[in-house]
């Protein structure tokens, strides 16, 4: 009889603490989509400030902004973190063309790949060796490599549902496709922008030379992906095709720069730190809109959200806008490294970075039961169409907070467009929609408020 008791006041308390859950995740999305303040906030980074490349003017009036607005919320601290980052300039804009005859030419829209060295003197010009990976090079063999212009234009694979699979399904030809070709004397690389779409459009992001010796370093730039078939169509009816590019980009001295932190003090738990955050630098094509300046806006939001509702957290919410994801991930690290170095109980960490489009769900790169814990609360999530709680990549900046007992989390948008604008020229803010902004920041306000009330396993 006591335990039929027993069972019956679990369940009533278990049904009262659940309702109480769904008060407060209502209230949350009630303030982000009738009093959201993210989407302004994006609409000033986006149209007063612009791209935001590490070292650059506008990556600083993007530290003292956001940390302005920070300091406006009422939080209990409101810090820069200082952190010295690469100055990566594109210099004067990119030039190419595709030479079928001598004096025949189309102009091509490239740009330079973030990392790379100048195209020295008056640019290259060379015939093409068209590649689908790295490992061909090595059949090829310097004997047909030496003295051309490697074009690496295997494309993002579109039979993948998952958008982010494909990008690094083709990721590797952009990353160290430069590195790999100067092995066999390659006299530079083009790389297929990583899209799934056909445009006109060159998609820049990060390459890096390794440790390879100077004198094999080659420029590396990204061409549109109509420029890629076009220059694929071309070499097949002309193998003799030559390509001419032309680089001014260049590597400055690091210079400091700054992570923008705020916090709310836990209440009962305050040295168990919870952080939700974005990177505040992004490429500078467009103006960074979806990458990454919508998760930085979003992570502001939850901040004044769980304000706003009057939510007291019984841990510390920090969130954090990272700087130099992009060509560095100094921001990063400098966080993880304060962080150990002061001892500080970092017990879950949630990123978005993956472009501000409408929620679908969140990945956690967690423990079996933390992510058994995040499951159970999938029903709360059901009347906002939220249904994808799995295992898998968390984000980038707080992949060096990774420890056995943390979660960390990362929101996963619809990811179907954001290849459309990645790194590219058309990353810019009318390309975000206010609403899925929104549900986006209201979505991880919720997982930081349940991870707080009911703590992460593990954690003490
Ligand atoms: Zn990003």
């Amino acid at each position: 009889m006591k335990k039929i008791y027993l069972v019956f006041l679990l369940v009533v308390s278990q049904a009262f603490a659940q309702s109480e859950d769904e008060k407060q995740i209502r209230q949350i999305y009630d303030v982000a989509l009738t009093d959201g303040q993210a989407y302004l906030w994006l609409n000033y980074l986006s149209n007063q400030i612009g791209g935001r490349l590490s070292g650059s003017v506008q990556a600083q009036q993007a530290v003292d902004y956001t940390k302005t607005q920070m300091d406006s919320l009422g939080l209990d601290r409101v810090w820069l973190q200082p952190v010295m980052v690469p100055k990566w300039v594109r210099g004067t804009p990119e030039f190419a063309y595709i030479e079928t005859d001598p004096g025949v030419t189309t102009n091509v829209p490239i740009c330079a790949l973030g990392g790379s060295i100048p195209t020295y003197g008056r640019g290259v010009k060379a015939n093409v060796i068209e590649v689908q990976s790295i490992e061909e090079l090595k059949t090829l063999g310097k004997e047909k490599i030496s003295g051309k212009i490697v074009f690496f234009n295997r494309p993002m694979d579109p039979a993948l549902v998952n958008t982010f699979e494909a990008y690094s399904g083709a990721g590797d030809q952009r990353r160290s496709g430069a590195a790999e070709a100067g092995k066999y004397e390659a006299l530079g690389v083009i790389v297929r922008s990583l899209n799934l779409r056909q445009d006109d459009y060159p998609h820049a992001g990060g390459m890096n030379y390794g440790d390879i010796p100077e004198a094999e370093k080659i420029p590396a730039a990204a061409i549109s992906t109509n420029g890629a078939d076009l220059l694929s169509a071309t070499l097949k009816l002309n193998p003799n095709t030559q390509f001419f590019f032309k680089l001014n980009c260049k590597t400055l001295e690091d210079v400091e720069s700054y992570n923008v932190i705020g916090e709310i003090k836990g209440s009962t738990h305050p040295d168990e730190i919870m952080v939700v955050g974005g990177h505040l630098d992004s490429w500078d094509l467009g103006d960074g809109s979806h990458d990454d300046g919508a998760g930085c806006v979003q992570s502001m939001e939850v901040l004044r959200i769980l304000k706003k509702i009057g939510y007291k957290p019984k841990r510390t919410i920090r969130a954090v806008l990272f700087m130099n994801e992009e060509n560095g991930l100094r921001g990063g690290r400098k966080y993880a490294e304060v962080a150990e170095s002061t001892n500080e109980n970092h017990v879950f960490a949630l990123e978005s970075d993956s472009g501000g489009f409408t929620p679908r769900g969140f990945s956690f790169d967690a423990s079996d039961e933390n992510i058994a814990r995040a499951q159970s609360w999938e029903s709360l999530f059901e009347p906002y169409y939220i249904h994808t709680f799995m295992k898998g990549f968390s984000g980038a900046d707080i992949s060096p907070l990774k420890n056995n007992t943390i979660v960390l989390a990362g929101l996963r948008p619809d990811s179907q467009r954001y290849f459309d604008h990645h790194h590219a020229e058309n990353d810019t803010f009318e390309h975000v929609n206010r609403r899925e902004l929104e549900l986006g920041a209201a979505a991880m306000a919720s997982l930081v408020y349940l991870f707080d009330t009911y703590g992460v396993v593990g954690s003490n």
